[in-house]
């Protein structure tokens, strides 16, 4: 049976979290969110989740070896033996080294990075749709979850405001950011040859259609 290890790849608001988990339903592969691994480290008091709480109880970042370490210890779990779906790790070249580096050391290698592609102005109506509540946080959407009120929460009634990490000018700001630190990392996986891009711009459904008809071509070739 060839594994599925996989990296995902992809702007804030490209829906790759809602497609990790669809993954790990289809395929049966864990999926690692790393802040969520690293949460469960610290909780279960693992040796690296002591170490990990060091650095996140000061505010520092967790710094590459010890999340890799984390990652390690759950790739080499029998819940990953057919693979895995790693997402916020790598974030750079120095992590997506270390990281093929570490699977090396346990015989293994990535099978593919998908990058779920969205254009900037898609992303900024995706986020910048969101109205949160002043009350108790509850999120709509002008174009997708619009509330029966304009401006006013539905299950509350509080004001519906555009939070500062909405604001269009902030969304592009951080775009801008994920651009500069992923585009080194696209071309790394892409002259490993195991870079798979994959058009986020579709609708959830037919982007999971593609995510899977990608990963059952390259099952198939692996077995060839
Ligand atoms: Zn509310």
């Amino acid at each position: 049976m060839s594994e599925l290890n996989l990296v995902l790849l992809g702007p804030p608001g490209s829906g790759k979290g809602t497609q990790g988990e669809r993954l790990q339903a289809d395929f049966r592969l864990p999926y690692y969110a790393t802040g969520d691994i690293l949460r469960a480290a610290v909780r279960d008091e693992t040796e690296l989740g002591r170490k990990a709480k060091e650095f996140m109880e000061r505010g520092d970042l967790v710094p590459d070896d010890v999340i890799i370490g984390v990652i390690a210890e759950r790739v080499q779990g029998e819940e990953a033996s057919d693979g895995f779906i790693l997402d916020g790790f790598p974030r750079t070249t120095a992590q997506a080294e270390a990281l093929d580096d570490e699977m090396e050391r346990l015989g293994r290698e990535l099978t593919a990075a998908i990058l779920i592609e969205v254009s900037g102005d898609e992303v900024v109506r995706r986020l910048g749709g969101r109205r949160t509540c002043v009350n108790e946080g509850h999120i709509f959407h002008v174009e997708f979850d619009p509330p029966k009120n304009e401006g006013v929460c539905d299950v509350c009634g509080s004001r519906l405001v555009v939070r500062d990490d909405d604001k269009p000018d902030v969304i592009r700001h951080r775009l801008e950011q994920y651009h500069e630190k992923t585009e080194p990392l696209v071309s790394y996986y892409e002259e490993r040859g195991i870079l798979r891009r994959v058009d986020g711009e579709l609708d959830p459904d037919a982007v999971g259609d593609r995510i899977r008809a990608l990963l059952a071509t390259l099952q198939m070739e692996e077995r060839i």
